[in-house]
């Protein structure tokens, strides 16, 4: 760490009135996806009502790529001030085994601020894909699975976890397609350029109700009561298969315990305001319990969930350098 740095750190948590005038200016929120797609609207929503309760805008930036750990990257490295924050989802636990070489430990690289949400995932394909079920999808895969493709976003996206662990549940590898966030995979997916995909509710609610692409599951334990047409993946015969995109926020290592508290509390309140709540529920999620946006539990989260997909990932064998 250069001097500057350190010396800057440590008047950051000796100065309380560095803390007390916290945020003085605006914040920078670091989404590892693209614009427009399922983590960036939930960063988005997320952003506005907690700027509005801090007083300073939260200027959104997309920091693309290999999965999202460049902006994991980025935000471990980052000046623990609380000016740089990270948005991520259960993809920063993954990427923990999936990336031989990360330069910062997740499990203690972040000062966790709390959780946000936990999206429902759904498996859906091409709009003339000929499968009109689940498991017509199965079936059609047995057979034809090895020309199509499956659409995600980058090695450690939750939509390229949703797709090996449905591949392990139909027993077929399906060629990957690596896109920077969901909303250009989507995008070719409508235009029918690839087959598969297994995406957040909050990417694919409109698109669904639109029929603009084919929906075969989703992936909780229950069915959505606004969405009861669509049966889970267990009961359409995939037996067990859940997952979910949840999402947290994190400040950088170092960061000033009142600046993480200040945060923590600010998104318990958003995760209140009615206007996030109805945002949210228009794309078939919901905020977490009060007590989930906490520091402890996004750290006992991602602690759990890194080692919940270790052995998971190490089966199955695919790695990045
Ligand atoms: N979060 C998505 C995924 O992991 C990517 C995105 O938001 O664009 O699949």
């Amino acid at each position: 760490m250069r001097p500057t740095v350190v010396i800057s750190a440590f008047l950051m948590m000796v100065s309380p009135a560095f803390a007390q005038n916290y945020p003085s200016r605006p914040i920078t929120l670091l989404v590892p996806f693209a614009a427009g797609g399922a983590t960036d609207t939930v960063a988005r929503v997320t952003a506005q009502s907690m700027s509005k309760l801090l007083g300073q805008p939260i200027v959104i930036e997309n920091a693309l790529g290999a999965g999202g750990t460049i902006a994991a990257t980025r935000a471990s490295r980052a000046e623990p001030d609380g000016y740089t924050l990270l948005i991520h989802h259960i993809g920063i636990s993954t990427a923990a085994t999936l990336y031989r070489n990360l330069p910062y430990d997740t499990k203690t690289a972040f000062a966790p601020i709390g959780l946000i949400t936990n999206a429902p995932m759904t498996i859906i394909g091409r709009p003339d894909l000929p499968p009109n079920s689940l498991s017509e999808l199965v079936s059609y895969i047995k057979t034809n699975g090895d020309k199509m493709t499956f659409g995600n976003a980058g090695l450690g996206a939750a939509s390229h976890l949703c797709g090996m662990l449905f591949m392990t549940a139909v027993n077929k590898q399906i060629l990957p397609i690596p896109y920077k966030g969901n909303a250009p995979v989507m995008t070719d997916l409508i235009a029918k350029q690839i087959d598969l995909t297994c995406d957040q509710t909050t990417n694919t609610t409109q698109p669904i109700a639109a029929k603009l692409v084919k929906s075969y599951a989703i992936t909780t334990r229950t069915r959505l009561t606004s969405m009861p047409d669509l049966p889970t993946a267990d009961e359409a015969g995939l037996k067990g298969f859940e997952v979910g995109a949840w999402h947290g926020i994190y400040a950088p290592k170092g960061t000033p315990d009142a600046i993480v508290q200040k945060l923590s509390r600010t998104l318990q309140d958003a995760l209140k305001e009615p206007d996030l709540i109805k945002r949210f529920n228009d794309i078939n999620t919901e905020p977490v319990a009060q007590d989930q946006a906490t520091p402890q539990a996004l750290q006992t989260m991602l602690n759990n969930e890194v080692d919940r997909w270790a052995p998971i990932i190490k089966a199955a064998g695919q790695f990045a350098d």
